[in-house]
């Protein structure tokens, strides 16, 4: 069964000035584990002891969810995510022979035995500890040092091979394709004798971060990388939401994620980084399921499929009409019905004016506004 890991708490938190108080970190956690995310990774323990105390809280919490820590591949780093009582240990190091000779001074064949000394101490010291190697950068590193790695990795414990497109580099379509890379490691892989779940970690510089994710899915990944907003570095990752009901209605994943808890997760994780939802934001973004223009929303009052292709109702939200310079006497009689008025066709044409009017300064009309608005226009003629 396909798996996601939520890491809002390790790579959002790499997002430039967003930092979650402790009990905030628990709130998403916990926000995160009765949505049904498969794993949270919940923190980086080297970084401070802050940290390091939020990842032992939330791993400690008996969470359906399984709980993760990241390391690089020192020992150090195991020993603190140990204490913190995870369940999931991601370690990760470069296999690039640029980075390897330019940053650590070091072949191919040190690193490996470095990657595989860790592995194996991890799992010396709790054997039931999921590990998860990243050769970090992947899909731009040398493909023969990153199977001689994982193939390594594997035998001497990790039970996860995470393939990351660090810098957003894969476009679908061209050479540089993941759904190429899954198939590819996978295959070369198993003819090595190594069955490792495969994660995918997909960097959106460039945009494409869910597609690739979803043809990592379809190419027979087992894990995928998310976080809320689609926070992270630089541009950041997938979006949890979009990755969410994208395989759960489209895909037909036969998962319990609970898709209606969605949108108050956003609002606590948004609320508390100082990061807006983005108003145009697929799934939880303020206009998200709102229709605006006369056509629109002439038909969406009757059947708002014929305008959407996703029931807001799924992810907990509901259809709006907006009221402004577009509307129609459509989206006026939709609105005055939501408030239980009933208005005569020269009064709602009045309203309609008085609206349009106000949304040609830039602005929408709230129903409460609407409510003041049908009493004016009883009271006063408005001017063309
Ligand atoms: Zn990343």
């Amino acid at each position: 069964m396909l798996q996601i890991l939520d890491a809002t708490l390790r790579e959002g938190e790499q997002t430039p000035g967003v930092y979650f108080d402790e009990h905030i970190k628990l709130a998403i956690a916990a926000e995160l584990n009765k949505l049904g995310i498969d794993i949270i990774e919940a923190g980086h323990p080297l970084v401070s002891s802050e940290i390091k105390f939020a990842v032992t809280q939330i791993a400690n919490n008996n969470f359906k969810s399984i709980v993760g820590a990241h390391a690089r591949s020192l020992k150090q780093d195991v020993d603190l995510a140990l204490e913190c009582g995870v369940g999931l240990l991601g370690i990760f190091y470069c296999v690039s022979n640029s980075r390897l000779s330019g940053v650590f001074n070091k072949d191919i064949g040190a690193a490996i035995a470095q990657i595989t000394e860790v592995i194996a101490y991890a799992k010396s010291q709790k054997p039931d500890l999921l590990v998860r190697y990243t050769p970090e950068d992947t899909v731009r590193s040398n493909f023969q040092n990153v199977l001689d790695a994982s193939v390594a990795a594997v035998q001497a414990g990790a039970d996860i091979i995470s393939i990351a497109d660090t810098t957003g580099y894969m476009i679908p379509g061209t050479k540089r394709s993941m759904y190429a890379y899954v198939k590819k490691l996978k295959d070369e892989l198993a003819e090595r004798d190594a069955y490792p779940k495969i994660a995918v970690h997909c960097h959106n510089d460039r945009g494409f971060a869910l597609t690739n994710a979803i043809d990592g899915y379809r190419a027979g990944a087992d894990i995928i990388d998310a976080t809320i907003l689609g926070m992270g570095e630089r541009a950041g990752i997938v979006d949890l939401a979009q990755l969410l009901v994208t395989l759960k209605l489209d895909f037909e994943v036969a998962n319990d994620w609970d898709l209606s808890k969605l949108n108050n997760l956003y609002h606590l994780v948004s609320q508390n980084c100082g990061i807006p939802i983005p108003m145009n934001f697929p799934i939880t973004g303020q206009n998200a399921f709102t229709h605006c223009a006369g056509v629109h929303t002439h038909a969406a009052a009757k059947d708002p499929a014929h305008y959407q292709s996703l029931d807001p109702a799924v992810v907990g939200r509901k259809m709006d009409i907006s009221l402004d310079h577009m509307s129609g006497i459509a989206s006026i009689k939709w609105a005055l019905d939501k408030l239980g008025i009933i208005a005569e066709n020269d009064l709602l044409e009045r309203i309609l004016k008085k609206v349009k009017s106000i949304g040609q300064r830039g602005r929408t009309v709230g129903l409460t506004e609407l409510e003041y608005i049908v009493e004016w226009c009883k009271k006063h003629e408005i001017e063309g």
